[in-house]
């Protein structure tokens, strides 16, 4: 028997989660020599096994036990040089010249470490930053790497004898766990008012309870910034939270002691349980149950509601002393990034919250709760930040040393930097439309170059838009290439890179607005793209008016008129009405929701084009119609009334309309006119509008199963890419899904990066690595 030695490379989240001690015990058990080292992309061993068998179950124990907060990505294993070891240790990473690392998200709380907490005996008992190999603060402590304790944000705290030797001890859960901290050494909690005076307790955590339960507002200092808490049953505190926050309907996240809790207000499946309780412990959609001592302000008609478990220590200590659900929600001002600073959270929070509670150790970069939905049995990210960012989306391409960015949209802005095969996604930025958004942007622009030691870009792609922030930002960076790129074909192209498509296929890219190639606003494109990713535009709404731009955005009535124009100016050739007159007749409720003269300002717009934008989009078609069906008139947050008219739809309703087509220009225009008359046409029969919703819902994804089927028969295409802010609304993506497939295609969208605007910049620097590639074979 011939003893050899292995090559074993490991990739994944497996630095900075106790993985080298980890396969140093299975190595001990099972009395292997050789060593485990870290670098630059993962974990490397060299092992000596006498035996093919011996390997293969050394690498079933490191899949199987792996440790909790580890992601294997991939083993390799290869034949090496015989090494004649004689024991097995850890010893020194190794640097490739590159520096290039992966770096691990925060991590919730692991199950040890709520042991050691809820232990009167233990030295961590009731420790609110109390953290290990497996779980805790890394990429919002991080200032530098490597990651080691002086380059974060613990630097500024001493380990104590006790925490130092655990950190020494390669046999311990703390070894070179770099936030390791105790009562003795580590950050701690302080509870002020709102008058930024100091609350004289000697537990600060119990008395915060105390006060959420008389009804205050308390703003948290969390993992990734501020978060303001509220008790949840309470429908006068939810309401005062909504007053002083000045967010009348937008949903707010809970956060709930345990899973027990959550089966009593949420149906629950085993897939969404795992979420939930992983160690990325996202806010989960779950729906309600009907009866619940829940107050309904929360999240009013939504039939889901957006939960999480306690992931941090503090949270969980908090939840020793409530039993009922806590609102948990990001502490910003409107649509500014999460607060991260002690001082910015008094200044802009002081009339928010009555209740503070900080402590000392600094947050490094903001950090929002991300927000997930299990849809086709799998995890779908709304919102990527913590526990997911800035963890690389591993992309089937092989590795290139070239850097593309991608500068990304201005609503829910994320960047991408991409490293074949690594696009290392920003976490959630949000909309680059007020001075803190734009300051978080470049800062997090910055901070990640730093990080993974991103020096020259080779290549830039940015949305065709020329008054995004993002746009602006990116012509000036210094780069030789860069590349616009249309934000429709950006949506379609994050998807062809998630999921590694290598044919052709059909994207459908739906959602608001954005800048078309033509100069025109998209938003309800169908596209053809080949392997080369060259996109022919092959079908869309007919185009529509969007009257004031931005501002019919924050005004669906003002779409809804704009739909009705075209109506009034078909069936009243003869003009006996007046335009106004056409509406209220009609549709009685306009009288109260828009003047006489703002009608007629709107009919004006449209007719002399006056600010007046061309559009396809298919968003504001939604926005039209909730606000023709006299559901939500001014939307208090992005798609609001859109979500509104979801809701409304009646499920059980297979109904749909016929939709007209016409071709122009070598394209399928479906005929917005011709499917607004049928809607008034049943609305003024007295279709009960649930009914109208749950149609327009299905003709929608009719249409892409049947403009599917005619591109198919034509170009022998089989794989459906759909991507977009409209495919949030899950109706429609239910039945799209299941239609196409019933239809034999293979069907696609966005899972590991939102489906919204987030997912942008994964499109775009997938774009340019690929142009780049074209230019460097010289084609
Ligand atoms: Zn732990
Ligand atoms: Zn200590
Ligand atoms: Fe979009």
């Amino acid at each position: 028997m011939n003893e050899q030695t292995y090559e074993i490379r490991i990739y994944g989240i497996v630095q900075g989660v106790g993985f080298r001690p980890f396969i140093y015990n299975i190595a001990k058990s099972l009395h292997l020599k050789g060593h485990v080292y870290n670098t630059t992309e993962g974990v490397v061993i060299h092992a000596n096994f006498s035996s093919s068998s011996s390997l293969d179950d050394f690498i079933n124990r490191i899949k199987k036990k792996k440790p909790e907060a580890a992601l294997i990505e991939e083993i390799q294993f290869d034949k090496a040089h015989y090494s004649p070891f004689t024991d097995f240790e850890i010893i020194k990473s190794k640097e490739s010249e590159e520096k290039f690392q992966l770096i691990s998200p925060d991590i919730a709380t692991c199950k040890a470490c709520i042991k050691d907490i809820g232990d009167p005996l233990q030295r961590r008992f009731d420790y609110a930053f109390t953290n290990c190999t497996n779980c805790g603060p890394r990429f919002t402590i991080i200032n530098e790497m490597p990651y080691d304790r002086p380059k974060t944000t613990m630097s500024s705290f001493t380990m104590c004898p006790n925490c130092l030797h655990e950190y020494n001890d390669s046999n311990d859960r703390r070894f070179h766990a770099q936030p390791n901290a105790c009562p003795a050494c580590g950050p701690s909690l302080k509870l002020f008012n709102n008058k930024n005076e100091p609350i004289d307790t000697d537990d600060p955590l119990a008395e915060c309870a105390k006060i959420l339960k008389e009804g205050k507002i308390v703003a948290i200092k969390s993992l990734g910034g501020f978060q303001i808490a509220a008790s949840a049953i309470e429908d006068h505190t939810v309401r005062m939270l909504r007053q002083k926050k000045k967010r009348p309907f937008k949903p707010f996240a809970l956060m709930i002691k345990d899973m027990n809790c959550v089966k009593r207000f949420f149906h629950i499946d085993p897939i969404q349980e795992k979420c939930l309780l992983s160690s990325r412990a996202p806010i989960l959609l779950l729906e309600k149950k009907l009866k619940g001592p829940l107050s309904k302000l929360v999240s009013g008609y939504n039939d889901h509601e957006g939960v999480m478990l306690p992931y941090t220590p503090l949270h969980h200590i908090l939840f020793k002393y409530i039993d009922f659900p806590l609102v948990m929600t990001s502490a910003n001002i409107s649509e500014e990034p999460i607060i991260s600073k002690n001082i910015d959270a008094f200044r802009k929070l002081q009339k928010v919250c009555d209740y503070f509670l900080t402590h000392n150790r600094k947050i490094s970069s903001k950090y929002d709760d991300s927000l997930v939905r299990i849809f086709d049995g799998k995890e779908m990210l709304l919102r990527r930040a913590r526990g997911y960012a800035p963890y690389p989306l591993k992309l089937k391409m092989r590795h290139q040393k070239k850097i593309v960015f991608g500068a990304g949209s201005n609503e829910k802005n994320t960047f991408c930097f991409l490293r074949q095969p690594y696009a290392i996604i920003s976490q959630h930025i949000g909309d680059l439309e007020n001075y803190e958004s734009i300051d978080f942007y470049r800062e997090t622009i910055h901070r990640y170059k730093k990080i993974f030691n991103i020096q020259d870009v080779d290549c830039i792609v940015y949305d065709l838009h020329p008054d995004y922030y993002s746009t602006k930002f990116a012509k000036e960076m210094p780069c030789e290439l860069k590349l616009p790129l249309s934000h429709h074909k950006a949506h379609i192209l994050s998807v062809i890179a998630e999921n590694n498509i290598k044919d052709d296929l059909i994207g459908f890219s739906w959602d608001g607005t954005g800048m078309g190639e033509d100069g025109k606003i998209w938003g309800s494109e169908v596209f053809l793209v080949n392997r080369d990713l060259e996109f022919k535009r092959v079908a869309h709404l007919s185009e529509y008016s969007l009257p004031g731009g931005a501002a019919s955005i924050e005004r669906p009535y003002r779409m809804a008129i704009s739909l009705l124009y075209d109506q009034y100016i078909r069936n009243n050739s003869s003009n006996k009405d007046s335009f106004p007159a056409f509406i209220y007749d009609r549709f009685p409720f306009f009288k109260e929701i828009i003047s006489e003269q703002e009608i007629d300002l709107v009919s004006k717009q449209i007719k002399n084009g006056f600010n007046t934008p061309i559009t396809t989009s298919m968003g504001r078609l939604f926005d039209g119609l909730s606000s023709l069906l006299d559901l939500t008139h001014i939307a208090s947050y992005e798609g609001e009334a859109a979500v509104h008219l979801q809701m409304y739809a009646s499920i059980d309703c297979i109904q749909k309309y016929k939709i007209k087509t016409f071709p122009l220009n070598n394209q399928i225009l479906i005929d917005v006119n011709d499917l607004m008359s049928k809607i008034i046409n049943d609305l003024h029969k007295g279709t009960d509008k649930r009914i109208i919703s749950a149609k327009f819902h299905n003709t929608l994804s009719e249409m892409i199963c049947d403009l599917s089927k005619i591109f198919r028969d034509h170009h022998h295409i089989e794989n459906v890419a759909l991507s977009g802010g409209v495919f949030q609304n899950t109706l429609i993506l239910e039945r799209s899904f299941s239609l196409l497939r019933q239809n034999g295609f293979n069907v696609y969208s966005n899972f590991k990066v939102p489906v919204n605007d987030g997912c942008v910049s994964l499109g775009q620097a997938f774009y340019g690595s690929r142009m780049l590639k074209k230019c460097m074979e010289g084609k």
